[in-house]
């Protein structure tokens, strides 16, 4: 349920409504947007009288929120959110660039790749250093060396860094992190999503292989319910039956989230084809359909990467994919 505030209402008579709501056993979102303020009633309103609520002097129109996800509801924020990311943002007018390799590989490696992506306009550095992979006998990442290596490559560049998480006992190491990844497999893992959700860092919750929109909603859902608002979310392709492509990107969830959900939503090009041809493409597709940002795989050399070399960008690749994705957006900006 959301109460929509009349203009002019003052901060205390916001805390003595949002106490009253609190004292019926409810949590209390509030949204101070540029136009309207929005109180948001999380818990069970069925005991709350909507009538009564109406009736206040300050409140405008109260309604009911069908929808399931409640904190990552637009109506219950009906502003863009914005979230920091070291000297970045993610969401509004910003555009973020996440770049780098699918793995962390080795020193040279990555530096090399990190110095490439920040001159050819990333705003982030991403790297696998705990690899989800099909098989148990393929590379698995080097875990605690490679976050290691990524703060060394952010140290030296000053990108934000990017990597995933599959085990909630590895919190310790992800302390200097800036953005924490959970990728496809793990959308539903509701226990690492209820342990993000009690930290404040910055969450970038992939859509799972067959799950739906409602349901990557949900699991955003479940950080926000644990006090961590900070989630970005990212389309990377889901399967179908076709086999030309490693997965189908669905761009039409790019308009359809921003209706549903005030979370900004990137966009996978790598992951949804993988193939580094159509990465471009589909990064010009996403930056006009509305995306906030893209995140692309990134390495210095494709042929012999330890994992996803066929869909990864050399940087030579990688800066004509940016420059072309900035006169994208400066093409679409105000339609
Ligand atoms: C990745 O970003 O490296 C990754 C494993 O992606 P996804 O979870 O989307 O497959
Ligand atoms: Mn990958």
């Amino acid at each position: 349920m959301i109460a929509v505030l009349k203009a002019g209402t003052t901060d205390k008579q916001i805390e003595n409504l949002s106490a009253w709501i609190r004292s019926q056993g409810l949590d209390v979102h509030l949204s101070k947007g540029s136009v309207h303020t929005v109180l948001g009633l999380v818990g069970d309103t069925a005991k709350i009288d909507a009538e009564l609520l109406e009736s206040l002097d300050i409140v405008d129109s109260v309604k009911r929120i069908s929808e399931p996800f409640k904190s990552a509801n637009r109506k219950f924020h009906p502003d863009d959110s914005i979230i920091t990311v070291g000297n970045t943002t993610v969401g509004g007018k910003d555009f973020a660039i996440m770049a780098g390799p699918c793995s962390v590989e080795s020193e040279e490696q990555v530096m090399e790749i990190a110095r490439a992506v920040k001159a050819a306009g990333a705003t982030m550095l991403r790297g696998g250093a705990f690899k989800p992979r099909t098989s148990p006998y393929d590379f698995q990442g080097l875990k605690a060396d490679g976050i290691e290596l990524l703060l060394k490559a952010k140290k030296e560049t000053g990108l934000p860094i990017v990597t995933e998480i599959m085990n909630a006992n590895h919190l310790p190491l992800f302390e200097e992190v800036d953005v924490i990844q959970v990728g496809a497999r793990n959308m539903q893992n509701f226990e690492l999503l209820k342990e993000l959700g009690r930290t404040q860092k910055p969450i970038l919750l992939k859509r799972g292989l067959a799950n739906t929109l409602k349901e990557l909603l949900m699991s955003a859902e479940y950080i926000m319910a644990g006090g961590n608002e900070n989630v970005i979310l990212c389309e990377r392709g889901i399967r179908t039956f076709e086999t030309y492509t490693r997965n189908t990107l669905d761009l039409s969830s790019v308009p359809l989230l921003h209706e549903l959900t005030h979370l900004p939503v990137i966009i996978d090009p790598s992951h949804a084809t993988g193939v580094a041809r159509l990465v471009k493409p589909m990064a010009l597709a996403a930056a006009a359909c509305g995306a906030n940002g893209l995140m692309i795989e990134v390495h210095n050399d494709p042929a012999h990467a330890l994992c996803d070399g066929a869909q990864s960008l050399t940087p030579d690749a990688f800066a004509d994919v940016t420059a072309a994705v900035s006169k994208v957006l400066d093409a679409v900006k105000g339609l």
